[in-house]
């Protein structure tokens, strides 16, 4: 286990314990979650992509349920699931008609492992009281965990003009980025606060406050885990498109994800069109994985090369072994104990390659130009080979097999 995992942990431990049955809260691992963008009443589709997204790694798959149609497809969908072995908790999210779906449809609800509600779509006046009571009842009857995912773009209406009047009265008022966190903020307390008092035990709560913008999301995080014991979801909300949805993300959820605070999270990536929504779910395992929280496959470190080499036969190693190794991993996770743990690198040149190699399980280390056409292998910082020639990749993919059968014991059951 790592220092930054054991001081995760150790600050984590103080929170409730684990949320019943979607393993998350306390001292169990930060679980990564994905939400479809099928329709939810094509049970087919939407079972296709739950299970897509189950098999990349995602451990919780949010489904909208926005019709009676969608609420009736919710058990069907799960059925589905189980015939194709997919056991992966399904959250419901709930907006504007919630507590109706939810009362006609009894089988959607116990389908479901964890509900999603949004106190800003809950209901407007006294229906906001009475409709949220009723979506409490239910998860108190089906012993459902519930989700209250604040969403500024949703934020109560009433709750922030409550907390505007206040701060007009203040002698030094707050500017509107500070009323807004504060809202945030306030919503998911005051409505946990208010499932409780509705008989929802604490330990079946779970907060979040989704914005879209990185310094407001850390400043609310912050402030949430130093007011409330609740397990906290994360996520920047609208992260966007490709490299600057990744990158904002990382960005967010590193900081604090290294102060402790989050026990699921969700990057919300917008798909290219027809683009792959398993994106998602493997950059929230990059992310978990590069800061030493949790592993989930062996990384391959690559140098980015420079004018030392010319051609592109390190990339063209680093990216064969990199497929190499997630074709792999399906078969080596279920049968090979710690090849997560396993880690490769892939060098251009003599200046940092056998260095660099030295440190991976194994490591190989290319001509640069001008430089011997032999490349150095590295097994736990040993030299132990030296390829040569035009077969290169398919002799360091043989080397890479036999340190997982070497090194990583079956499993018993396998
Ligand atoms: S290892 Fe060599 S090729 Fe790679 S970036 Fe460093 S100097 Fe350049």
């Amino acid at each position: 286990m790592s220092e930054t995992y054991r001081v995760t942990l150790a600050r984590r431990a103080s929170r409730l314990a684990m949320v019943a049955r979607v393993g998350v809260g306390g001292t169990a691992p930060i679980v990564i979650q994905s939400m479809t963008n099928t329709d939810t009443e094509d049970v087919f589709a939407t079972s296709m992509q739950v299970a897509q997204l189950a098999r990349a790694g995602s451990e919780l798959v949010r489904i909208t349920v926005n019709t009676r149609e969608a609420a009736a497809a919710v058990p069907k969908i799960r059925e589905r699931l189980a015939q194709m072995n997919v056991d992966v908790p399904l959250i419901g999210d709930f907006h504007f008609n919630g507590h109706k779906l939810l009362a006609e449809h009894p089988a959607c609800a116990e389908a479901l492992a964890k509900l999603r509600i949004n106190p800003g779509n809950v209901g407007k006046g006294a229906r906001r009281d009475e409709q949220f009571a009723q979506l409490i009842d239910i998860a108190c009857k089906f012993d459902k965990p519930i989700r209250i995912g604040v969403n500024w773009g949703s934020l109560d209406q009433t709750l922030l003009a409550r907390i505007m009047d206040e701060n007009a009265r203040r002698a030094e008022p707050k500017d509107a980025t500070e009323i807004m966190r504060e809202a945030m903020v306030t919503s998911a307390l005051e409505s946990a606060a208010r499932a409780e008092e509705l008989g929802l035990p604490g330990d079946h709560i779970i907060l979040s406050c989704k914005v879209s913008g990185v310094q407001d999301l850390i400043a609310i995080y912050r402030e949430l885990a130093a007011r409330c014991d609740y397990p906290l979801h994360l996520g920047l909300t609208e992260a966007g498109m490709g490299s600057k949805g990744i990158v904002a993300s990382t960005a967010a959820l590193s900081v604090l994800l290294q102060e402790g605070i989050g026990d699921t999270i969700r990057v919300s990536l917008t798909p290219e069109p027809n683009g792959d929504r398993t994106r998602e779910v493997i950059v929230a395992q990059e992310i978990l994985q590069t800061m030493g929280l949790r592993a989930f496959t062996p990384l391959v470190a690559a140098c980015p090369g420079c004018g030392r080499t010319t051609s592109t036969v390190f990339q063209e190693l680093a990216q064969d072994i990199q497929n190499h190794v997630r074709s792999r991993m399906p078969e080596w996770r279920l049968a090979r104990v710690g090849v997560e743990n396993m880690t490769l690198a892939v060098m251009g040149c003599v200046v940092n390659g056998p260095g660099e190699s030295k440190h991976a399980s194994i490591g190989i280390s290319l001509p640069g130009t001008g430089e011997a056409p032999v490349a150095p292998v590295y097994v736990d910082g040993e030299r132990v080979t030296t390829l040569r020639g035009d077969n290169i990749a398919a002799e360091f993919r043989q080397i890479v097999d036999d340190y997982v059968s070497r090194n990583y014991p079956e499993r018993a059951s396998h």
